[in-house]
């Protein structure tokens, strides 16, 4: 059997970030810290930090007075803030330095007195974050079919923004319909959207020319993770979301000689190195990693935790 691994996957510098924050965080203050939301969608970042001390919660009534509080990388709506502060909670703020990218593109826009339109899933946290940082309507669109829905006249000066989990390729139709039905539009560069959704991507479909099925090491909750599966699908390469090897199926595998392997940002290296064992044992492996992008963005970490 052959395992070709994607570059680049998993961890991203956004999740890299967000991880060291509550860990340098408990250095220096000490357990318990709470963190609102889950700090990045992966069950196993967040029962290895559970184990630290970090406390998650979804709302912070369930925060203890006075306790410190991190927001997750996928950002917060401005309520929330201001019900942190109207708490008197200490915060540090984890959002990936992208997202907060998106929110200020938007608040921008909303300034020039655009009407905001955001591309991205409904319910996701960092689309509810995104959508609470920007004063005034924000109007949430998924597909082109939403475009044609948009009840705005032609003439409306509009601006877009994505989700930061939507790569260049995903937003592309959007944006299109968007610009077929609106004259009056502008959006942020494509470059903008997130290197690592892209990267990921990028790998994935180079990596479906190649192998039998792909495995993706992820979350179900994991936006990107998803993501990645379906564009495994979408190249007609029977593909898996996997949380680790406990989820892996002889089924899935049975008379693959090629398996492709990959995850998604927020899940770590050791959970693609436990699926490689587990493939091992199945019988000899040959593994090798297709060529891609070598990464080496670093976001800086918030100035109070740089010498914990
Ligand atoms: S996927 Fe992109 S936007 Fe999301 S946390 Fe990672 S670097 Fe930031």
């Amino acid at each position: 059997m052959k395992v070709i691994l994607a570059q680049p996957r998993g961890f991203c510098a956004g999740v890299v970030r967000a991880v060291e924050i509550v860990e340098r965080a408990l250095e220096k203050y000490g357990a318990p810290i709470y963190v609102r939301h889950e700090i990045v969608h992966n069950g196993y970042v967040v029962e290895s930090l559970e184990a630290k001390g970090a406390r998650f919660v979804e709302s912070l009534s369930e925060v203890p007075s006075g306790a410190l509080t991190i927001f997750s990388a996928h950002g917060v709506a401005r309520s929330v803030e201001d019900e942190a502060e109207d708490l008197g909670l200490p915060v540090i703020d984890a959002t990936c330095p992208l997202v907060a990218k998106v929110h200020s593109q938007g608040m921008r826009y909303a300034a020039e007195g655009r009407t905001i339109v955001l591309i991205g899933h409904a319910g996701h946290p960092e689309v509810e974050g995104t959508m609470g940082r920007i004063p005034g309507p924000v109007h949430l669109v998924q597909s082109a079919a939403d475009v044609a829905g948009l009840d705005l006249p032609a003439e409306t000066p509009l601006a877009y923004v994505t989700q930061t989990t939507l790569s260049v390729d995903d937003t592309k139709t959007v944006i299109a319909a968007l610009k077929h039905r609106f004259s009056d539009i502008v959006g942020p560069e494509t470059k903008d959207i997130c290197y690592a959704t892209q990267n990921r991507q990028t790998a994935v479909r180079q990596l479906s020319k190649l192998v039998d099925i792909i495995l993706v090491v992820g979350a179900n909750n994991s936006s990107n993770s998803n993501r990645l599966r379906e564009i495994g699908a979408e190249a007609s390469v029977p593909s898996y979301l996997i949380a680790d090897k406990g989820d892996l199926d002889l089924d899935m595998v049975r008379g693959a000689k090629t398996i492709g392997l990959t995850a998604g940002a927020s899940a770590p290296e050791v959970l693609v190195e436990e699926v490689i064992g587990a493939l091992r044992s199945l019988g000899p492996l040959e593994l090798t990693t297709l060529p891609g992008v070598e990464e080496d963005i670093e976001f800086r970490l918030p100035s109070e935790l740089i010498e914990a």
